[in-house]
């Protein structure tokens, strides 16, 4: 028989026990609100500059981490394109890493089907976590499609007991799974949005595209310092070849125009097709100088041999191109204003051009 004393002893034990079991039942659900609301945040970013601002930024503050980057797989630099396309400024960053392959970078991406959690071993992570200090254990966390590695998203703490292997890694396994998700769902959604930059006839960018890259050329130039250079062309008497060979033959000298400045501009020029026969080229780090001369062969390119019909005849075809240039100040904040200009004085020069008698290139007056 238990004596008075011992059974309230007893008791004392069971309440306490039952103090201890509410508050971590608390934990757990405190855990599991912030867990959701994290997740949900992931599944509500639209765009890939939200989605990988929410998985570093984001899941930093959330769980109170000194350091989270995110590496991700882009052998053919298509998710690097897309995030140029929305003229996204940080497309890469210390803790955004697009790299051509997984393997060199971790020893843990051998075989990481499930989080990784342990202690930080300059060798072994330093790659992950470029220019931190101070890290003492880590988490490695897969992304993965069709369970093929495309990725991870790592934790850095300066708490050495923060992530060890006896660690339950489920949350985070969750975590990773719902980002996987998101970061296929996010790249599928801009690719579906690229083509909407893109212009049907001459498979060339449009002028939504170029609003956009103008925006992150001209944010490049005040970076820089440097000039950039706006190609206007428009195609003469335009009106003439629809009206005399119909509206196919139409089509057919956009498209073999189009090519034909494509074979001139350079790879880091950005070219779009900006309306009906109107074709716009960007040039960054160019003087006015260099930006005539690649107009003067575009137009000599274009003037110097016929073009030829779906009908088999051919005819002579000529293009204007007015030229404008900005070296954007460094305290400039209205770059889209900016742009607009640009666009507008090569417009005034491309008039111009035209009233000039056509078939000719003027750049604007720097004065
Ligand atoms: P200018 O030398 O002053 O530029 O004369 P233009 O005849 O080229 O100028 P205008 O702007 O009057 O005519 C442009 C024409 O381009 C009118 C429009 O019907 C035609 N156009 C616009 N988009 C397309 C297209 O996608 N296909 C075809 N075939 N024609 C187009
Ligand atoms: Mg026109
Ligand atoms: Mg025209």
């Amino acid at each position: 028989m238990l004596s008075a004393e011992e059974l309230c002893a007893q008791l004392e034990a069971t309440k306490r026990r039952l103090d201890e079991i509410t508050t971590e039942i608390a934990r757990n659900e405190n855990k599991m609100q912030r867990s959701q609301s994290r997740e949900l945040g992931l599944l509500q970013a639209e765009d890939l500059p939200a989605l990988f601002e929410e998985l570093t930024t984001g899941l930093r503050a959330s769980y109170g981490l000194q350091y989270v980057t995110v590496v991700l797989c882009d052998p053919d630099h298509d998710i690097r394109h897309l995030l140029l396309a929305t003229g996204s400024p940080a497309q890469e960053s210390e803790s955004l890493l697009m790299v051509e392959s997984m393997t060199g970078l971790a020893p843990q991406y051998v075989a990481l089907q499930r989080p990784w959690l342990g202690p930080y071993a300059g060798c072994d992570h330093q790659l992950l976590f470029p220019g931190a200090q101070n890290i003492s254990s880590v988490a490695i966390i897969p992304l993965q499609h069709r369970r093929k590695l495309i990725g991870s998203i790592n934790f850095g703490s300066d708490d050495i007991h923060r992530f060890t292997r006896e660690h339950a890694s489920d949350f985070l396994a969750h975590l990773g799974v719902i980002a996987s998700y998101c970061v296929e769902n996010v790249v599928n959604r801009s690719r579906l949005m690229r083509s909407g930059f893109t212009d049907v006839l001459t498979g060339w960018h449009n002028r939504r595209y170029l609003q956009v890259r103008i925006n992150e050329e001209l944010a490049r130039a005040q970076r820089d310092g440097a000039n950039l250079v706006c190609l206007m062309l428009d195609i003469d008497h335009f009106k003439s070849v629809n009206d005399n060979w119909g509206h196919a033959a139409g089509d057919a000298v956009l498209i073999e125009l189009a090519q034909r400045i494509e074979s001139q501009v350079r790879a880091s020029d950005v070219a779009a097709r900006y309306g009906g026969e109107e074709f716009v080229v960007i040039m960054p780090n160019t003087e006015i100088a260099a930006g005539v001369m690649l107009a003067e062969r575009i137009r000599n390119a274009i003037a110097a041999t016929p073009v030829r019909l779906p009908n088999d005849e051919e005819t002579a075809i000529t293009a204007s191109i007015g030229i404008s240039g900005i070296r954007p100040d460094r305290d400039e904040t209205d770059l889209k204003t900016l742009g607009d200009s640009l666009i507008a004085r090569a417009d005034v020069a491309l008039y111009s051009a035209k009233s000039g008698g056509r078939n000719r290139v003027v750049a604007e007056d720097a004065s």
